[in-house]
């Protein structure tokens, strides 16, 4: 894309070529890009003008990047060194559920994150796509988004804070019929409605690794404005709506956020006003409602109000999560040593 590339020039002295934006957010605007250092060790020659057409079907997912572009000019100086301190944790995390970080640069005008790239998308869109997903996928999804969370807080120390579907991407790896049994044989006729994540054919298929990303911007652009939650939807945890000190069990009551919409479809807290919104939060006011959570079983619903405890001391943490009977169940179906 040449207009984006002249735009951003550091980005093509870098090897990075930009080929259309993926994302956009209050504060950056995310693109797709082929990091033209990686060809090399791929053995594909380098195009010679540059046009990803001429790479046709030979370049592979880790040819790709995702570059978050992030604009100076609305920051100040303080919000700049949260993002270089940022960049820095983000340089730290190594876990097969978190965005890895692959580099960083900065001009005059802009910060860069460069970052892989997850090809499957937001799972917000599949959500969109499917309607809701059976308690089998959404197990399967949940489950990575806390292994995320137990490194992020008992390996790393740092709470997330802005866990959402839009914040959850993932990729699609090719797995074998025997790594999948347990998905397959579900007898849930709603499995067939889970071809984004999950497809399955005679030989094998595909499955969705869950990615979790944007890390500690949000938190800044929490700050800056005002303390409500951005977005329509609010999977932010009571204590922070009122105002109080907040800990790990905020990642905890949005995983519940997360894992209620998964299997139903929409989030369990919702109004267009805001102020009505956080009474409803604050007092931990949801229903599992009728008819759309009819068919849906007692231990889902078991794990998600043990998630959605107002009092974070009751809310479960991440190791009460994993030992959660309708987890455990989900675990003891894996096959062994996946
Ligand atoms: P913001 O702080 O603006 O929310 P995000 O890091 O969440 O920034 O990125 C915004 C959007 O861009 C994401 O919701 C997603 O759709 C897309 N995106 C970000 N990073 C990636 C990535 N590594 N791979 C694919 N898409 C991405
Ligand atoms: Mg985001």
């Amino acid at each position: 894309n040449l207009t984006l590339n002249k735009k951003y020039p550091i980005l093509f002295q870098n090897n990075y070529n930009i080929i259309e934006q993926i994302g956009d957010g209050a504060f950056s605007v995310v693109f797709k890009a082929i990091d033209l250092a990686s060809l090399n060790s791929s053995n594909i020659e380098p195009s010679t003008n540059n046009n990803p057409n001429d790479y046709k079907n030979k370049l592979h997912d880790n040819n790709f990047v995702a570059i978050k572009i992030i604009n100076k000019s609305q920051l100040n100086s303080n919000q700049k060194s949260l993002i270089l301190k940022e960049v820095s944790i983000l340089k730290k995390l190594n876990h097969k559920n978190i965005v890895k970080f692959r580099n960083f640069l900065q001009d005059v005008n802009y910060f860069y994150i460069i970052q892989e790239l997850c090809h499957g998308g937001e799972i917000f869109n599949q959500i969109v796509n499917l309607t809701y997903l059976s308690e089998d996928l959404s197990r399967h999804v949940i489950l990575q988004i806390a292994e995320a969370l137990n490194y992020l807080h008992n390996e790393i120390g740092i709470v997330h804070r802005d866990i959402k579907p839009e914040n959850l991407l993932f990729n699609l790896i090719p797995y074998t019929r025997s790594e999948c049994q347990h998905l397959r044989k579900s007898d849930d006729p709603k499995v067939k409605k889970d071809e984004g994540l999950f497809k399955y054919g005679y030989g094998g298929g595909t499955i969705g690794i869950v990615k979790l990303a944007d890390f500690g911007l949000s938190k800044q652009i929490w700050e800056l404005k005002t303390k409500t939650p951005c977005g329509t939807v609010g999977y932010v945890a009571p204590e922070i709506v009122k105002d109080e000190k907040y800990s790990k069990k905020v990642d905890l009551w949005a995983l519940g956020c997360v894992l209620y919409t998964l299997l139903c479809g929409f989030p369990p807290f919702y109004d267009d006003k805001i102020d009505v919104l956080t009474v409803k939060i604050s007092k931990g006011e949801f229903e599992f409602l009728s008819p759309w959570w009819d068919e849906i079983s007692n231990g889902a619903k078991n794990c998600v109000k043990n998630l959605l405890s107002v009092n974070p001391k009751q809310r479960y943490d991440i190791k009460q999560f994993f030992s959660d009977p309708w987890i455990e169940e989900y675990l003891l179906k894996l096959p062994k040593d996946s």
